[in-house]
């Protein structure tokens, strides 16, 4: 079997590709051509393992190699590409993909937080290992918002009736050279309905769209339900230190951002909690990780104000939140400020991939997000450059989950990075070098400008050719005829 054929059973379905966000890491990308040669996919009889075509020969003989990625990345990337710890991650993520035993229900809210603030050591600290879907407001250090314990702790079992939510987490499994070293959560969701006949599940981050759909798979068939909202669910009331009113809570994801303040009870025998209802009273659409649920008689002491960074006058504090002024560039923490409400509405908008609502002068872009249709996504600036790239030839920006960069060859010295998806018909993958070449671009010499060197002449029926970077030699008869130079 030729690679071509391979090539059309991934396309056809019969293989399954990559994983993307494996694909278009820009490191695949520089070596695409190596890839090209071998066609990796995941293999069929072992789906913890990738299955790759050696050479022509075996090629011919439709031998396929399987071998584990972490091995096949060492084998072929040529030295210095990737780390071994590189290497290490990359093997975890792709394994955690296809070991349903690493999804775990957490209810201590200790386990929770940690969950969470995993992803947060995950993202801060190069951005590397960071594919957008995990980042959110309340992946952010305990300290960060000053309370006492993280905002999402009022999740879990917290004993005497105030149970039945969790968070189900995916982790990456253990590298197998560190085993003690942090499990990344791959993708997360919080549940509810713990203990009763219908557990379900609000909202899936994930790090990717195929992740995405997986844990959502796997989901299914632990029993939870797709729920729109936490309706009538029990949130711990946690009330923040020298404070009468002020209550530990995370942004809450679902469809019903409202909650009521429910004081003990010796009839129920219930301590203070939150109940999650769309009546309630107070809403839990903040993110600095706390709320006001003081009684109505202490509310009208006085009408509360407070003073605008913005505007820059005293405003009513009903319908404030706070705002992203700035991201961070080195660690991508923002930088918030309480605006008043017509600031709000005037002056903000929402980031749909992180949730934040942004000062417009953060800026944003309007970023394809969906292969199938026109949809975009809003999301600011600083995050698109993380999850999102600029197409050279479109000029639109396009969300990495669901399409793919590429580069293309435009001249004899410039590449540009394309998105492949929507460009088709303007470029030309070289049967010979493998490089992607703009249709444009009609004076395309495969021997200065793809990296090939020709070592030998051979005669007519042979050829002997180096792919210089590689060290893949073809010296053979079975060099079919759109190969022969
Ligand atoms: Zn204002």
């Amino acid at each position: 079997m030729s690679r071509g054929a391979t090539a059309k059973r991934i396309k056809d379905g019969t293989y399954t590709p990559l994983p993307v966000w494996l694909t278009n890491q820009s490191w695949y990308q520089n070596f695409d051509f190596i890839f090209h040669y071998h066609y990796p996919h995941i293999s069929t009889e072992d789906p913890m393992k990738i299955a790759f075509t050696e050479s022509p020969e075996k090629g011919m003989a439709d031998i396929q190699t399987q071998m584990k990625l972490t091995r096949y990345l060492t084998k072929y990337l040529p030295p210095g590409v990737l780390t071994n710890e590189d290497i290490e991650a990359i093997g975890g993520r792709f394994l955690a993909q296809f070991d349903p035993e690493s999804v775990v229900l957490l209810t201590k809210p200790e386990d929770i937080a940690a969950a969470y603030i995993g992803t947060a050591k995950q993202c801060d600290r190069s951005g590397r290992h960071s594919y957008g879907g995990l980042v959110s407001c309340m992946t952010y250090h305990t300290e960060y918002f000053n309370l006492p314990v993280h905002p999402v702790s009022v999740y879990g079992d917290h004993g005497q009736g105030i149970d039945g939510t969790g968070l189900v987490v995916w982790y990456a499994c253990h590298s197998t050279n560190k085993p003690d070293a942090p499990r990344n959560v791959v993708a997360r969701s919080i549940v509810g309905g713990l203990g009763t006949d219908s557990p379900y599940y609000i909202r899936i981050y994930a790090e990717s769209t195929q992740l995405e759909h997986a844990f959502a798979a796997r989901l299914k068939e632990l029993g939870y339900q797709r729920r729109r909202h936490l309706q009538d669910a029990k949130l711990a009331a946690i009330l923040v230190p020298n404070s009468r009113s002020d209550y530990v809570m995370p942004y809450v994801d679902g469809d019903v951002q409202r909650v009521n303040l429910k004081r003990a009870s010796e009839a129920t025998g219930l301590p203070a909690h939150f109940v999650v209802t769309d009546y309630g009273e107070h809403t839990v659409g903040r993110i600095n990780g706390s709320i006001f649920a003081g009684d109505e008689d202490e509310d009208e002491d006085e009408e509360e104000t407070f003073y605008c960074p913005h505007c820059e006058e005293d405003s009513p504090a009903e319908g404030s939140r706070d705002v992203v002024v700035r991201f961070t560039p080195s660690d991508f923490r923002t930088v918030l400020r309480t605006w008043c409400a017509s600031c709000v509405e005037n002056d903000t908008f929402r980031c749909e991939a992180t949730d934040l609502v942004c000062d417009i002068d953060v800026g944003y872009r309007d970023v394809r997000s969906d292969p199938a249709g026109d949809d975009s996504i809003t999301v600011a600036e600083p995050h698109a450059d993380r999850i999102a790239f600029l197409c050279g030839r479109t000029d639109q920006w396009y969300h990495r989950a669901n399409f793919n960069a590429i580069a293309v060859r435009v001249s004899a010295d410039c590449t540009e990075v394309w998105c492949a998806e929507v460009n088709t018909e303007h470029f030309t993958r070289h049967p010979y070098t493998g490089e992607y070449v703009s249709n444009d671009f009609t004076d395309y010499d495969p021997q200065k400008h793809g990296g090939v060197t020709l070592v030998a002449g051979g005669t007519a029926n042979t050829a002997v050719v180096t792919l210089t970077g590689i060290g893949y030699t073809i010296t053979n008869t079975a060099v079919s005829q759109e190969n022969t130079l």
